[in-house]
């Protein structure tokens, strides 16, 4: 009983940790081209104005998503949060999220590949969104300009499933850390992960979110780059036109 609570303590207390040097990185970086900008805005070029003022807005933004991670973890975690479940045709759902990444990753090639007559899922249409989002997101963000993210939809017959599959020709995940990255704060640390910005919540709150509906989700090491697989039962008959609300 004690041990359970000093586990618990200590996972606090490294949660505390984590996020208090997640917040203090940006907030630094922010207060010192603040106060350059102050001390010494006549003595400097307007592009050095301008790079500061950029990065200040790039680590308000960092704060800003991971404000919001933090926002989906408390929630997820405090069961109280509401899934509102829906039967839904897939196919327009998975184009909203292609459409709105597609816009923030302009050079990048998105190819959707959907089967014929795609049975119905019981889902929370917003938490799919979420899922969606933050699989291509990653796709697009783990990549170079210019490369492909592929976004497949299939029918499986043999276990009554349909798969979500998000494609990359990205950077990739090496074997050995593929089992860590759904943790809570994971980033696999290499030069080329450095320089791309992340706070390791995305695919916690995805995988969180995906088992929450009854799914599943696997990646895998491709040649080159990466497949996340999101799986989820086919709404059956009884399911069809039905909303249900669960905590
Ligand atoms: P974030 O991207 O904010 O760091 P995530 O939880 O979304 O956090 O991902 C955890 C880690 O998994 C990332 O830091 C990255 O190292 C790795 N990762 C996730 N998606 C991909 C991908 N498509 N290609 C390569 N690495 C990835």
């Amino acid at each position: 009983m004690t041990e359970t609570k000093d586990k618990l303590e200590q996972a606090h207390l490294d949660f505390i940790s984590t996020v208090s040097h997640e917040l203090r990185t940006p907030l630094t970086s922010i207060r010192g081209f603040a106060d350059t900008l102050l001390t010494s805005y006549d003595r400097l070029t307007q592009e050095q104005r301008e790079k500061f003022l950029l990065i200040i807005k790039e680590q308000s933004n960092r704060l800003i998503n991971l404000v919001e991670n933090l926002l989906t973890v408390s929630k997820m975690q405090s069961d109280k949060e509401l899934m509102v479940y829906k039967t839904v045709d897939i196919a327009p759902i998975v184009d909203y999220a292609v459409q709105m990444i597609k816009n923030q990753y302009k050079t990048h090639k998105y190819v959707c590949n959907y089967d014929k007559n795609l049975p119905k899922i019981l889902v929370d249409t917003d938490k799919l969104q979420q899922i969606l989002l933050n699989l291509i997101d990653n796709a697009s963000k783990y990549s170079s300009e210019n490369s492909t993210v592929t976004v497949s939809l299939g029918q499986n017959y043999n276990d009554n499933t349909l798969n979500i599959s998000v494609k990359d020709e990205g950077i990739g995940i090496k074997q050995e850390d593929l089992n860590k990255i759904f943790n809570k704060f994971s980033r696999i640390d290499s030069p080329l992960t450095r320089k791309i910005q992340g706070n390791g919540l995305g695919l916690y709150i995805t995988k969180t979110l995906v088992e929450k509906m009854n799914g599943k989700i696997d990646v895998k090491s491709l040649d080159k780059g990466s497949e996340f697989i999101v799986t989820f039962k086919i709404a059956s008959i009884e399911d069809n036109g039905k909303n249900k609300i669960k905590e």
